[in-house]
């Protein structure tokens, strides 16, 4: 360890988490608007950020050595649609030489992937996440807002293959009568490839898109579903705190997963903070404002190290686990914002 992660120490927060992974927002705006996360005409005051008020790469590359210094070892860029930010692969590039950075990943909606696949891996990331929420051309395009290209989308995953990405994880958000029969289509369609679908239960995160408890599909209906037709068993995690319950096909077919946040929430092992493109800091999915960093950026490593360490130790969110008792009319950030 060096003398200046001595000097800060390796923050806790108060119930005991440690800071290991941290996504950052590298774009608020989107080319999709998937009801579920930025409604057509509902989108709130945030998406009108305007490029000025972006933190830069040299901004950004601070804040990930401060951020490495305090136990962030796992990196994950997001958005918006991060393949929107200009010149991503000179940002991935830099990111990756970071001491500390082991994992450095991509949540993308893959509409753009296609032409930038080759690109992202020759700067130095090492894993993408695509979100696909349907293989019924019809049922995709309503589920990116009448927005997105279903073929577009495979075009980027055959894209991504061939660049070198092995193993890509596959999310697709489930709605209870939206979406449902889908999950078990992309179930069948992955099975068999080295991409693991990963089912997310639809999450009340910020406020516009009129979350509602009935349209969320339970994680373990989904599974028993899943499992009927294809029996499951389930994997030992990979590591600590990891999002995704891992489960296997019997006869050898692959691996699923399912994040379980209202459900099952794991609020305990959270170690994750998220920085917008604005350059405040989050350190819940659920939160109701952010901490303005950009200034601490400017005052280098050390100091923003130093600050962080502070917000870390003060840190007392587990919003999936109080989500019953918590107040309907609560402010809470919008997910585009912050990223995934
Ligand atoms: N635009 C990129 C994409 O869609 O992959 C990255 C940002 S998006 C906010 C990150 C992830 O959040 C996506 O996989 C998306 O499906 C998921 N997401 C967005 N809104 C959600 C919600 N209300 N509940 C659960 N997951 C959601
Ligand atoms: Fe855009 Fe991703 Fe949100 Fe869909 S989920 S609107 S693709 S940011
Ligand atoms: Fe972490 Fe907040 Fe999600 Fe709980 S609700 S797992 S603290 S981001």
């Amino acid at each position: 360890m060096s003398a200046a992660v001595a000097s800060v120490g390796l923050p806790r927060d108060r119930h005991g988490r440690p800071l290991h992974d941290l996504r950052i927002s590298v774009i608020e705006t989107c080319n999709y608007r998937c009801p579920y996360c930025m409604p057509e005409g509902l989108t709130p005051e945030e998406t009108a950020l305007g490029r000025a008020r972006r933190l830069d790469f040299d901004e950004i590359e601070t804040a990930v050595r401060a951020f490495a210094r305090l136990g962030v070892s796992k990196l994950r860029l997001t958005g918006g649609e991060p393949l929107l930010r200009k010149g991503l692969p000179d940002l991935i590039a830099r990111l990756a030489r970071v001491p500390g950075i082991d994992d450095l990943a991509l949540t993308t909606n893959g509409s753009l992937l296609a032409g930038q696949a080759r690109a992202l891996r020759e700067a130095g990331l090492h894993r993408i996440t695509l979100s696909l929420d349907a293989l019924d051309p019809a049922v995709f395009k309503a589920m990116s807002g009448g927005r997105g290209d279903l073929a577009d989308v495979l075009a980027g995953l055959d894209a991504a293959e061939a660049a070198g990405f092995r193993s890509i994880k596959i999310n697709c958000v489930v709605q209870r009568g939206v979406n449902e029969d889908q999950a078990l289509a992309l179930v069948e369609h992955f099975r068999g490839t080295p991409h693991v679908p990963r089912f997310i239960e639809y999450m009340d995160v910020g406020t516009c898109n009129g979350w509602r408890r009935e349209n969320v599909l339970p994680s373990a209906e989904l599974r028993d579903l899943i499992a009927a037709r294809w029996p499951l068993r389930a994997l030992t995690p990979t590591y600590r705190g990891e999002v995704a319950s891992r489960y296997g096909y019997e006869d050898g077919a692959g691996e699923i997963g399912f994040v379980s946040s209202v459900s099952e929430p794991f609020c305990g092992d959270c170690h994750r903070a998220r920085l917008s493109a604005d350059g405040q800091l989050f350190t819940c999915l659920f939160a109701t404002r952010g901490q303005p960093l950009r200034a601490r950026i400017a005052e280098g490593e050390d100091a923003l190290a130093a600050h962080l360490a502070t917000l870390w130790q003060a840190r007392g969110d587990r919003y999936s686990e109080e989500r019953a008792s918590a107040s309907p009319a609560r402010r809470k950030i919008e997910m585009f914002y912050i990223g995934g």
